[in-house]
Order: structure tokens, then C-alpha cells, then sequence
């Protein structure tokens, strides 16, 4: 049996016990066996984690330091991250029940995010204005924004950390992390790394624990200066609220309900395959899954048996075997809560066409394992077409116009991301432009690179990770106004 992992907080550049001595077990999705224990934070422990990075952001030496410092220090994190690479791997594929090829292409990307916000940390720089006139120079300013929490989800806990912190870092900020307790290994993991690239003390903190014992205190703490938040709309609610207490900033990246537009002039091959990688990629548990194919009709029933052939290949199994296509839902509440959307798919009309089981016996017995499954003639009515189900569930909606495929994609209250398939250049740019969303895929699906931002329209939340515009995110922006020469005097009747 394998050792079991146990983690204390990060505080102030310590790893401390909580103060509940209390600690989380993880149990592996897979096989309910404990994998890891977690320190339980409270409110106290969240103080003090915020106490100590608003420290470190006032009086030391990070915010202070040069772009080219910061910027050597987190390469020298990639780097760390490159040397335990399977490491990190495993303990994301054990904790998030995600297959291991899975797990270890998040920690590269994971490690390309950092790589990214290291090379703009040397660039981030603001603008001058001279062509304002003889007597005034202006000059644009980027100051670190100061203390941020960062919340994040269980689906991908290390991509999500890195593309949060990476940029908060870049920035000079001090950061306070809270990942979820279902997953929160890479993240201390790869926070012990940071300090032993050369991060000060104070300027990662992590506080693991419940959202309620640790998120809530830490969204509520006066001492922040901004909230950079990932998860679920109804949380990103909440977050909102705490933070229109004091104003602080705020950034959101919450669900999504992606669609998948397939035209009939698209390279089917390409689309079949994006449309199995769009939906059952980490098991449906990502934001921006394309959980919704829109199928043009004239080629609907063709691309549907292919489909079907397909999934009944995809090998659904224990995350760390090799081979495994599609792993275990996160937790078993999460996996009663998407049998039951299934159930209410059926009910509601739409017809279930494969998959949508649990799946026991054997290997999988004490596992949360779900058949991947498909639904057609789903409607925009239906709850499996507006409610997120986080699992391996795609939702077919036929259409016969390019007016009535954007219509039904934009008819959520969703807007994180869409992809389009066509070889028709002026459609996928009509598409394209009229989607709200956040991103437009063409011709391909959950894709891209750091360079390029992520966040949402309408209820996906608002902000951007990633990109020029994602360090930006972690910034202040400052107007300084230099009067040269003498000053003409505005009250000229006084002596
Ligand atoms: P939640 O919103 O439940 O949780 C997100 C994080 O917030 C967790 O760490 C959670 O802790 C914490 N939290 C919960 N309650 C509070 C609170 N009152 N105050 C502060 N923090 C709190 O989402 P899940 O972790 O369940 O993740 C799945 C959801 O996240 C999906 O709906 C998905 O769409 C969304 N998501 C969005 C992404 C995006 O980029 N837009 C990316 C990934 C996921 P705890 O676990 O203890 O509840």
C-alpha cells in the first residue's frame, strides 16, 4: 500500500498545525482508500496567514525587487516543478481521480504558466506621455494590486493554482491560498517548491480547510486588497458579496456550458475526435467543457453512430493505470449529483442514447465511475441544456441555419467558451464574432496557450487569467502628472 501524504499549513514561511488540530482525510474517488491528510484551518489560522502576507507586501523584499529578479526566482520554481514533474503528476491524478497521461499535461501546462508569467514579469512596465504639451510630462504607472486570496476548485488544482499565482507573484503581490480540500496536494507541493526556488518567506501562504471554516473568513478579511476566485457560480456569489464590503477587487472565473457547433462543411474526422476530447476530457469536470453539440442537421444521424462507436471505446479505469481514457468522479456526493441530472435528462424527454451508469464490480466497485454517456433531442428548455453537470454528459441539439445554431449556443446564462467546426472561413468568423463568450475555438476545442486570456461572459464570471492581461489583473494602475517649468498662477488677483 502506498504511504499516505500528510500536510500541515504554510504560514509566514512555516509549516505550522492548525489551530483545531484537526485534520481532512482525502479518500482516493477510485478506491476509498485514505490518500492524504490535511490540515483543518480556522478563522485564526487564516489571520494569521493574512497578517503575515500583508507584511511581507508592506515591508519586504518581493514587491520591491526587480521584474528580472522575480522573474529568474520563478523560473527557477518551473524548473523545480520539471525535476518532480511524475511526482506532481501522481498526486493529481490520485487526488482529482483524473487519468495520469491527464495529470501529467496539466503539471507541464502547469509549468508553462509559470514559465510565461517569469518572462512578463520583466516586461510589465507602464507608458509615458511627452506629446502633452512643453510644460507637462505623463507618466502611466503598474504597482502590485498587494494581498490576494486565491481560491480554488478541485478539477484542475495545480493549472489553476499556477495560473493565478504564477501572475500574482509576477506582479509582486503576496498571495493567501485556499484550495479545495478535496485536492490540495499539488498546490503545497508546489508551493514548498517556490520557497525552495528562492520565494521569501510570507509571500505564498496556504490555508487548507472547508469554504466555510477557511474560504468565508479568508473572502471577509479587511486586509486584503483583492479576491481572485475559481469555482461555482452560487460561491462566486458570495465572493462577490465580501467583497463589496470593502471594496475590494475582485476577479471571477465560474462555470461554463460550452457549445460545439459541427457544420456539415467541417473535416468530420477532426470533429468527431474534438467532440469526445471537448466533453470527457477530465470526466466533464471542466468549467469549459463542451458539454452541448450542436449538430447541423444534415449530417446529425451519420456523426451520432460514429459517436456512439467511439465512446464505447473510450476505457473508463483507475486514474493511474496507463491507457485509462475517462477516470472517477471527484467525490461520491458529485458523482449522486450527476447520476441524478442523468436521471432528469431522461425524464424531461431527451434520449438517452448510451452510457449513464455507475459502473461496479471489480476494479471499479468502490470507485465513483460513470459510463460516459450522450443525450439527442435536447432542447434549450431542458435542465440538461442550462445546468452545469460537471461529468462525462454530452447534449445533442439538432440545428438547420448558421442564424439558429449561434441563437441556441448563446442561450444559456453562460458565456465562458464555444468552439465552431467549419472549413468556411467567413461562417467560422460570423460565428465567431456573434458567440458570447469569453473564448471562440475554431476547428479545435479546449485549446490554446498562456499567451492568450480566459474568463467569461455573463455568468461565467468577469476578469482574465492568463495573458498580458492576466498580470495586469494583479496590478494598480497610477497616473503621475509632472508640471514642468514655472507655473502660470490660477488666482491672479491675489498677492
Ligand atoms: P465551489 O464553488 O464549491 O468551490 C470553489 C472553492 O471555493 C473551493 O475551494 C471551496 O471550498 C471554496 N468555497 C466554498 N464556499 C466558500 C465560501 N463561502 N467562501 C469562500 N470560499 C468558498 O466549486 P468546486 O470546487 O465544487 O468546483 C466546481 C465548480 O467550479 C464548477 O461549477 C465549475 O464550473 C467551476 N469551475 C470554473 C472554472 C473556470 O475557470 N471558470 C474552472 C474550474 C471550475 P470547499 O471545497 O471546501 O467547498
Amino acid at each position: 500500500m502506498k504511504e499516505i501524504r500528510n500536510y500541515k499549513l504554510l504560514i509566514n514561511g512555516h509549516w505550522v498545525n492548525s489551530t483545531s488540530n484537526e485534520s481532512i482525510s482525502r479518500v482516493s474517488p477510485a478506491t476509498s482508500q485514505i490518500i492524504a491528510n490535511y490540515a483543518s484551518g480556522t478563522n485564526e489560522d487564516v489571520n494569521l496567514a493574512v497578517i503575515a502576507a500583508r507584511n511581507t507586501f508592506d515591508h519586504g523584499l518581493w514587491p520591491r525587487m526587480s521584474g528580472t529578479e522575480r522573474s529568474r526566482i520563478l523560473r527557477k520554481l518551473a524548473q523545480r516543478m520539471k525535476d518532480e514533474i511524475n511526482y506532481l503528476a501522481e498526486i493529481e491524478a490520485e487526488e482529482v481521480g483524473k487519468p495520469i497521461r491527464l495529470a501529467r499535461g496539466d503539471i507541464n501546462g502547469s509549468i508553462g504558466l509559470v514559465e510565461y508569467a517569469a518572462s512578463l514579469a520583466e516586461q510589465l512596465h507602464g507608458e509615458s506621455y511627452n506629446n502633452i504639451g512643453q510644460k507637462y510630462l505623463g507618466m502611466v504607472v503598474r504597482e502590485p494590486v498587494g494581498v490576494v486570496a486565491l481560491i480554488t476548485p478541485w478539477n484542475f488544482p495545480a493549472l489553476i493554482f499556477c495560473q493565478k499565482m504564477a501572475f500574482a507573484l509576477a506582479a509582486g503581490c503576496t498571495v493567501v491560498v485556499k484550495p479545495s480540500e478535496f485536492t490540495s496536494g499539488t498546490t503545497l507541493e508546489i508551493s514548498r517548491m517556490a520557497e525552495e526556488a528562492g520565494v521569501p518567506k510570507g509571500v505564498i501562504n496556504v490555508v487548507t480547510g472547508y469554504g466555510t471554516t477557511v474560504g468565508q473568513p479568508l473572502i471577509d478579511h479587511p486586509l486584503l486588497d483583492k479576491i481572485s476566485f475559481t469555482g461555482s457560480t452560487a460561491t462566486g456569489k458570495k465572493v462577490m458579496e465580501a467583497a463589496a464590503k470593502n471594496v475590494k477587487r475582485v476577479s471571477l472565473e465560474l462555470g461554463g456550458k460550452s457549445a460545439n457547433i459541427v457544420f456539415a462543411d467541417a473535416d468530420l474526422e477532426d470533429a468527431i475526435d474534438g467532440a469526445l476530447f471537448g466533453v470527457y476530457f477530465n470526466q466533464g469536470e471542466c468549467c469549459c467543457a463542451t458539454t452541448r453539440l450542436l449538430l447541423e442537421e444534415r449530417i446529425a444521424d451519420q456523426f451520432i453512430n460514429e459517436l456512439i462507436k467511439r465512446v464505447k471505446q473510450l476505457k473508463v479505469g483507475h486514474p493511474l493505470k496507463e491507457g485509462v481514457d475517462i477516470g472517477t468522479m471527484i467525490h461520491k456526493d458529485h458523482m449522486n449529483k450527476v447520476l441524478s441530472d442523468i436521471e432528469t435528462g431522461k425524464n424531461e424527454g431527451a434520449r438517452l442514447l448510451c452510457g449513464g451508469n455507475r459502473i461496479l464490480g471489480s476494479e471499479y466497485e468502490n470507485g465513483c465511475f460513470i459510463e460516459p454517456a450522450i443525450f439527442d433531442q435536447v432542447t434549450p428548455e431542458m435542465h440538461i441544456f442550462q445546468e452545469e453537470i460537471f461529468g462525462p454528459v454530452l447534449s445533442i441539439t439538432r440545428f438547420t441555419t448558421t442564424d439558429e445554431a449561434i441563437a441556441i449556443a448563446n442561450k444559456t446564462r453562460y458565456g465562458l467558451a464555444n468552439a465552431v467546426w467549419t472549413k468556411n472561413i467567413d461562417k467560422a468568423m460570423k460565428v465567431s464574432r456573434e458567440l458570447k463568450s469569453g473564448t471562440v475555438w475554431v476547428n479545435t476545442v479546449i485549446d490554446g496557450p498562456p499567451q492568450l486570456p480566459f474568463g467569461g461572459y455573463k455568468a461565467s464570471g468577469f476578469g482574465r487569467e492568463m495573458g498580458k492581461v492576466g498580470l495586469e489583473e494583479f496590478t494598480e494602475t497610477k497616473s503621475i502628472v509632472i508640471h514642468l517649468e514655472k507655473r502660470i498662477p490660477f488666482y491672479t488677483t491675489v498677492e
